[in-house]
Order: C-alpha cells, then sequence, then structure tokens
C-alpha cells in the first residue's frame, strides 16, 4: 500500500513551526512531505504573505485547496453569517474541501496526517480521529515541543512570527465570530477595507429574507463598536488585562 505524509499548514505559528521541525529532525519523512493550505479565501493578507515566505524558505510547493464555492455563495444557502454558535465556515470553507481532496489524491493508500499541536496542548486530542486509511501524527506531543520551543524554532529558521502577530493572535479569516473585541478594532486599524467589508454583511430585522438581527460581534454592530467612546473604552479594557497578566506570574506573549 503507497504511504502519503501531509502537513496542514493553518498559517499560523505551530503547523509552520512544525514543517520547520520536520525537515531538521524528520528529513527522510520531510522528503516525502505535502505542504496543503485550505484557503477559505477569506483569510488576512499577511497569511498569504506567510505562505509565500514558508515556500521559499521551505523551497517546497503549497498545495492550496479552495472551497468549490465561494463565501459569498455558502452564505446566501444558509441565509446567515457564520457565528460561535452556528460555526457553518469552517464545514464548509476548510473541512469538506479539505476531505475531498483526500479522498480523491489519497484513496490508494495511508494518508500520514501530520498535525502541529504541542505538548502543553495535549488536552486538545480528546479522540483520535485516525482510521484505517487515515493516520493523525502529533511529532511535537512526541518530541515534547512546547510554546516556549515553538517561538525558537520559528526564531532560528529566519522565518519568524507572521506579521498578523504583531496586532492579532489568530490565524484565519478577518471576519472570524470568534476574534475579541480588541481584535477587531485592531482589524479595522490595519485593513479598514476588510473591516467595512466584514460590516457590509451585518444585517438588522427585516431586512431581506433575514429575520434576525444578527452581526459578527456579540452584543454590539461593528458600526457600533467603531464610535470613538468604545474603541477608547476596549482599547483600555485590553491594556488593563494585559498589565493583570503581567504582573501575575503567567508569561503570555499573544494576549488581546
Ligand atoms: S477562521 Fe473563523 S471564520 Fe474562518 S473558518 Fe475558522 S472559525 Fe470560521
Amino acid at each position: 500500500m503507497k504511504e502519503y505524509h501531509i502537513l496542514s499548514l493553518s498559517g499560523g505559528k505551530d503547523s509552520t513551526a512544525l514543517a520547520f521541525f520536520m525537515k531538521e529532525n524528520m528529513p527522510e519523512i520531510f522528503e516525502q512531505l505535502e505542504l496543503v493550505f485550505s484557503d477559505t479565501e477569506c483569510e488576512l493578507p499577511e497569511t498569504y504573505d506567510y505562505l509565500n515566505k514558508i515556500e521559499v524558505f521551505l523551497n517546497k510547493k503549497i498545495i492550496r485547496i479552495k472551497p468549490e464555492k465561494s463565501f459569498d455563495h455558502i452564505y446566501q444557502i444558509y441565509n446567515q453569517i457564520p457565528s460561535i454558535t452556528k460555526r457553518w465556515c469552517t464545514l464548509e470553507l476548510k473541512t469538506k474541501p479539505f476531505r475531498k481532496f483526500l479522498k480523491e489524491n489519497y484513496s490508494d493508500g495511508i494518508a500520514y496526517l501530520y498535525i502541529g499541536i504541542r505538548a502543553d496542548e495535549i488536552k486538545r486530542i480528546e479522540t483520535s480521529r485516525s482510521t484505517d486509511v487515515i493516520k493523525e501524527c502529533h511529532p511535537f506531543i512526541e518530541y515534547n515541543i512546547r510554546k516556549d520551543d515553538v517561538c525558537k524554532i520559528l526564531d532560528s529558521s529566519g522565518i519568524g512570527l507572521p506579521k498578523y502577530y504583531e496586532w492579532s493572535n489568530r490565524s484565519g479569516c478577518y471576519f472570524c465570530p470568534f476574534q475579541t473585541k480588541i481584535n477587531w478594532i485592531n482589524l479595522y486599524e490595519k485593513h479598514p477595507d476588510l473591516y467595512k467589508k466584514a460590516m457590509n454583511y451585518e444585517f438588522k430585522k427585516g431586512e431581506g429574507k433575514k429575520k434576525t438581527d444578527f452581526g459578527w460581534v456579540m452584543g454590539s454592530s461593528l458600526k457600533e463598536l467603531i464610535k470613538k467612546e468604545n474603541i477608547k473604552a476596549i482599547k483600555e479594557k485590553s491594556k488593563n488585562k494585559k498589565k493583570v497578566i503581567q504582573n501575575s506570574s503567567v508569561k503570555l506573549v499573544e494576549i488581546f
């Protein structure tokens, strides 16, 4: 039976560090390794830049899987933007296209899927999704690689962190409903065009076919969020939160 080795990149630090780690520590597998990115087509510009950089640094092409239908098309079908409780985006834009890609390309063998879950995140692996033909592998857990080690791997390889880490703590779509208010404000300041694009998806009761009020952020529309007084309050709150964390002995770089 054929064997395939696939690393699914998220555009974030852990999966990227895993690719560099495998190059150094698992060179035979790295030779055959295929880097795959599920592109929602709604990622931050910094993510696309980072992916291009990864290709150069690793001298490997990244396979970019795209959904058959665009976000806008699927949104029309669901008639609702994604939310924390109705997370159709991941299923439609990432999971389904990725499953299809695996089925179309690797069903004549065993596909080993390398995942960048770190040793300090072991709880994230509640149940293995491995099957007879798809095997999940967690090298960071096997080699006890933790958060600090990931940063060291990226530093020493020269690639560093993705640029969006300067203002955001997460990879993914620019409109992600899981982002915090300060993240939204940072998006507004860094990419006002994307913020406005997200704002245009919000609607009010009675508009078109939509039956309920709906926005990306709990309790506020994006239009409200960028009122001067709200920006000030959100920034203040975020600063205080950082102070509390700095004063406790917890050392985290990514608090927003
Ligand atoms: S990054 Fe956020 S919006 Fe994009 S697919 Fe994932 S959960 Fe959905």
